[in-house]
């Protein structure tokens, strides 16, 4: 065991919790509540954002009626008051269902989808589910990082694979093959990608599917921003290969309708062949939603008025905004040059990019340099290292145009303010 210096004897027994606390310390959430703590209270300028993934404060990301209506006719109905089966009502099942497979070789039934607290909870059960003893989980570098802290609350031994910047972020799956052993029970991609603005090509995803198959493990696809693609590759499903090896989608309603708040996902099982059912997966997925809370009743009481009234234009205008905005701020990047984007986005709401140190005089690293960020100018910026790489950041655009054209203006004064004197 690291770290074990048992030299004062200890008469207690919370062993590692240490540990526990320190995965859950490195959330999205709680750095920006730190880098939040560092603004300086003085400058009376408007924060800028750029952290978060959150853009349904801007009005111009506000979701369509139609989702806000099928809510007040889902309460209005009073159909919708009583407690949930713990696996989600059966017309939300049926209607993602419905939705899912428009995309899909195969129809999927309404016992394939498991609703859940968003897209967050569909991780924890599914991680919840795959603990054994000695069990271990593939991640992805960068990654997001509620995958870590779900494993080590979970025990779940997490093996890490790097995504490679100068393939769009395609996964290494040498490494894979590499990291995998007989303890091994999954696999997670998340595409399109957070952090990195990847997405994914069909042959790129049977190549993991392949890759997967021979190491006799579960792929696990986050597919949260599912058709929020703004580039030259359309989305496409992981479970399209689902009969290569099981897959398990994870997805919600947070991104691709503006509506976090509302905690609203679901896990989906591709698995044509039945592996999963026979191996005893599923059974470990229900029992363990028998065990937790359930998405509030209404609010999957909407799901079959949501997924089928929402018109095309709603969405053609989201994805438009962001290719627009994922285009200013690909511009803008390039003026600074402490800075560079390896792998301009094509989906999400996110870019990865790397921090030059050598040409910055008076900053440590990627948080040092956030934190004086934040402090001098009131912009907030993800550090890298949350999401697994150190000295490099990652940027929001789904953010109202004239914060990114703000945002980039400070940062560049910033740079100026401390770079390196030739
Ligand atoms: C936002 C996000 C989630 C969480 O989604 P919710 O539906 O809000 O719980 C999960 N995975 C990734 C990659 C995300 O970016």
């Amino acid at each position: 065991m690291e770290n074990d210096t048992t030299t004062t004897k200890n008469i207690w027994n919370f062993k590692e919790t240490e540990k526990l606390v320190s995965a859950s310390n490195l959330t999205v959430r709680s750095v920006l509540d730190k880098l939040t703590s560092c603004l300086d209270t003085a400058d009376t300028r408007s924060v800028i954002p750029l952290g978060h993934g959150d853009p349904s404060v801007f009005p111009c990301f506000r979701t369509t009626p139609i989702a806000e209506d099928a809510i007040i006719d889902a309460v209005r109905s009073a159909k919708f008051n009583c407690y949930s089966p713990t696996v989600g009502i059966f017309p939300a099942r049926r209607a993602v269902a419905e939705y899912l497979s428009q995309d899909l070789p195969y129809k999927l039934s309404p016992d394939d989808i498991y609703l859940t607290s968003g897209c967050v909870q569909a991780i924890e059960v599914l991680l919840s589910a795959l603990a054994r003893p000695n069990a271990n989980i593939l991640l992805p570098t960068p990654g997001f990082p509620f995958y870590e802290a779900r494993a080590a609350f979970t025990q779940i031994e997490m093996r890490h694979f790097n995504l490679l910047p100068e393939k769009d972020w395609e996964v290494d799956l040498n490494e894979v093959e590499f990291l995998a052993d007989e303890n091994t029970v999954a696999m997670v991609i998340i595409n399109p990608g957070n952090p990195c603005g990847n997405v994914y090509t069909d042959q790129h995803l049977k190549k993991v599917a392949e890759t997967a198959r021979k190491l006799g493990i579960l792929v696990i696809s986050d597919e949260v921003y599912a058709h929020l693609t703004f580039g030259s590759k359309p989305f496409v499903p992981m479970g399209v290969f689902g009969s290569i090896t099981p897959v398990i989608t994870l997805g919600s309603i947070s991104k691709k309708w503006v509506v976090p708040g509302w905690r609203l996902g679901w896990l989906v099982t591709n698995d044509p062949n039945g592996i999963l059912k026979e191996h005893g997966v599923i059974d470990s997925i229900i029992g363990y939603l028998n065990i937790s809370s359930d998405p509030a009743t209404f609010i999957q009481g909407a799901i079959p008025q949501i997924l089928e009234k929402t018109k095309d234009d709603f969405f053609s205008k989201i994805v438009d905004m962001l290719r627009e905005y994922a285009d200013i701020c690909y511009d803008k990047i390039k003026d600074i040059p402490c800075i560079t984007c390896p792998s301009k986005p094509q989906g999400s709401m996110f870019v990865m990019v790397q921090l030059n140190l050598n040409l910055l005089e008076d900053i440590e690293d990627d948080l040092d340099f956030c934190a004086k960020l934040a402090k001098e100018e009131s912009l907030i910026i993800l550090p890298g290292v949350v999401v697994g790489l150190k000295n490099w950041l990652r940027i929001t655009f789904a953010c109202e145009p004239s914060y990114l054209e703000d945002g980039f203006q400070r940062l560049n004064s910033f740079y100026k303010r401390h770079a390196k004197k030739q």
